[in-house]
């Protein structure tokens, strides 16, 4: 008896080869998925026709309508037909799949919108002496006729997917539709500044309303990028960001990064392109939030438009259907460039704050322009300042200490007139226990004392550990915090690195951690408190994050818990020394969470807010 005769099924066919409409059926699941990727297809196709202009028109999101107008070179009526079967392009010869220089290559988007909806291509190929038109329906395809147009190529496809019903259930609202066709015509927007755009809403007839524009830019690529992103991601953007343009070893970065005091609720700013291609990818992504992990709590997102352009044999972009991913073949080296060209990025802007916060406030706040010089004042001759209004405890270097230790009389012996022309200026006072105020020469500073000593313990605390390990002190009595079992594990399994950062701890029964010394720069902290954050980051943490990353995520926990709280009282030198430790530190100018450590009010602007001006 064969074992095996009744695992046949009872209907099996023989293999045959598929017919061509039902492969581009196929195709078409995996190309089109909605309204929103038949744009995508059709709009690279307009530009890799050389299109200037670009008119996008849709009706009920895309469902009944899409219809796609460009001015590019067209296609010759002989080779309509071809356009629509399978595999079938004029953009490679296939010898060569690592050298794609165009958007489209697979051959396979128009059949695919054919096979799943009414298609109608009008084009009149440069130099024709007139238009020509086919249309293909449920995969069956028309003649090629005689039709009027001047210039370049209409594709319009109608009833998405009215033939198969299921998927037609699958898409959401119109609205949510419109939306997403939006997104992928604002992502090849910037990447390509030098083409026109118009999105237009079709549904009522007509012209239709118009849900997006954007004017050919000009300029070099800086300069047109920077005039596409003021238009799609708005002027706050273009004022906070910072220009990107960093090399290694064949991959290059450019593009736009916003300061971290400029950050989102959401992912919903991260641009990536690679060799001008609109992508999201994973390492990408990984790269701009490690980048950016000093500066962000992990509820917030920074904003970019980045390029990576590379030799095209470089990467592989012909691993994905609708090409959103791609393969770097050098991946480490990838990620090293977005990583490092970001830090740097953010170290040279330096203490610059950033000017949302009171461009939404204040209005009349004004930005420390990029390019505005970064001060590193000499930490030697400011040998009694560095640690003045860490009064709370006596702390590990306490030179100097006691000079300030309590409000004196020698703040007024000290003429202020040289920190007037500081960059953070002199304090005159604090408000509400926390906000000092500063004079400078033209004008004032309003410092959030609270978040910037965060952020100098969290520089210090830094440096230390880069050293030679953060300095710990033992608690008189070491502290017993009750734990979940998840916990306690992910914190022991820690428990090395955190020494290392001045943190002992070690097993205390079977549901207890037991902190036994804590930074010593931190002064008396809760250590139940900080301790549980510190789980809580692990947790949130999980294994995603390098060793460094981890550490550093940590580090900005641990720095949180020495900070003046608000609602302490700071003598006028504790006040002048923070400011001038602030001067002295990279980073200063926004807190570990990105906002802001302090805003300037120059004298004009303080003139204009009361009409004098
Ligand atoms: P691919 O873009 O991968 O080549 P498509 O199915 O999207 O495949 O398009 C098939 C061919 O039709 C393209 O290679 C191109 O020659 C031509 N074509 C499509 N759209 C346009 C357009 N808007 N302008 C000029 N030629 C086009
Ligand atoms: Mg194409």
């Amino acid at each position: 008896m064969n074992a095996h005769s009744h695992n046949i099924p009872e209907n099996r066919r023989p293999i045959r080869q598929l017919d061509d409409a039902a492969a581009n059926r196929i195709a078409a699941g995996e190309v089109v998925e909605r309204p929103a990727s038949a744009i995508k297809e059709l709009v690279e196709n307009a530009l890799d026709a050389g299109a200037t202009r670009i008119d996008i028109a849709y009706a009920d999101g895309g469902k009944t309508l899409l219809r796609v107008t460009d001015d590019g070179h067209g296609i010759p009526a002989e080779e309509l037909p071809l356009a629509l079967s399978r595999h079938a392009t004029s953009k490679i010869d296939g010898s060569d799949l690592l050298n794609i220089h165009s958007f489209g290559f697979r051959g396979e988007a128009l059949p695919s919108l054919g096979a799943v909806g009414r298609l109608t291509i009008t084009s009149r190929f440069a130099g024709a002496p007139e238009a020509a038109r086919i249309t293909v329906h449920g995969g069956e395809t028309g003649a090629v006729e005689p039709a009027a147009l001047t210039r370049g190529t209409v594709v319009e496809l109608r009833d998405l997917f009215h033939a198969t019903p299921a998927r037609l259930k699958f898409l959401r609202t119109d609205r949510a539709e419109a939306g997403a066709i939006a997104d992928v015509v604002k992502r090849l927007a910037m990447a390509e500044p030098h083409v026109g755009f118009t999105l237009r809403d079709i549904s009522g007839g007509g012209e239709g309303k118009v849900k997006f524009r954007a004017d050919p830019e000009t300029g070099d690529m800086f300069d047109a990028l920077q005039g596409r992103l003021r238009t799609i991601l708005g002027p706050d953007f273009t004022t906070n960001a910072m220009r990107i343009d960093a090399e290694r070893e064949g991959y290059r970065l450019t593009g736009y990064a916003a300061l971290p005091t400029y950050s989102r609720g959401a992912a919903v700013a991260q641009f990536f392109f690679v060799n001008g291609r609109p992508v999201r990818d994973k390492l990408l992504i990984g790269a701009l939030r490690g980048a950016y992990s000093d500066f962000l709590s992990r509820d917030r997102h920074a904003a970019v438009a980045l390029f990576v352009s590379c030799d095209p044999e470089l990467v592989d972009v012909n691993v994905h259907p609708a090409k959103a991913e791609v393969r770097f073949r050098e991946p480490g080296l990838a990620r090293g460039l977005v990583v490092s060209a970001l830090k740097h990025a953010l170290a040279e802007a330096g203490h610059r704050a950033s000017t949302t916060v009171s461009d939404a406030t204040l209005g009349a706040m004004r930005p420390q322009m990029p390019g505005a010089p970064v001060y590193q004042m000499d930490r030697a001759s400011q040998p009694t300042l560095q640690r003045a209004y860490e009064f709370q405890q006596p702390a590990p270097d306490q030179q100097g200490f006691a000079e300030f230790a309590t409000p004196s009389a020698r703040f007024e012996e000290a003429p202020d007139t040289d920190a007037i022309d500081l960059p953070l200026g002199a304090a005159r006072a604090q408000l509400h226990e926390n906000y000092i105020v500063a004079q400078t020469r033209d004008g004032m500073i309003l410092v959030d004392a609270h978040a910037a000593h965060e952020r100098l313990n969290y520089e210090k605390l830094k440096s230390q550990m880069a050293d030679n390990g953060v300095a710990a002190q033992a608690l008189l009595i070491p502290e017993i915090v009750e734990m979940s079992a998840d916990d306690i594990s992910r914190l022991l399994a820690a428990a090395p690195d955190l020494a290392h950062l001045g943190l002992t701890i070690e097993a205390f029964g079977g549901n207890a951690i037991c902190v036994r010394e804590t930074p010593a720069i931190l002064g008396e902290v809760n250590a139940t408190d900080m301790i549980r954050d510190i789980a809580d980051e692990l947790a949130d943490l999980g294994q995603s994050q390098t060793v460094k990353d981890r550490i550093e995520a940590i580090l900005s926990r641990v720095a949180c818990h020495g900070s003046i709280r608000t609602g302490r009282r700071m003598s006028a030198p504790e006040m002048n020394a923070l400011l001038r430790e602030m001067e002295a530190t990279p980073y200063s100018g926004q807190c570990n969470h990105g906002r802001p450590t302090y805003v300037e009010l120059k004298m004009s602007d303080i003139e204009r807010l009361f009409g004098r001006s």
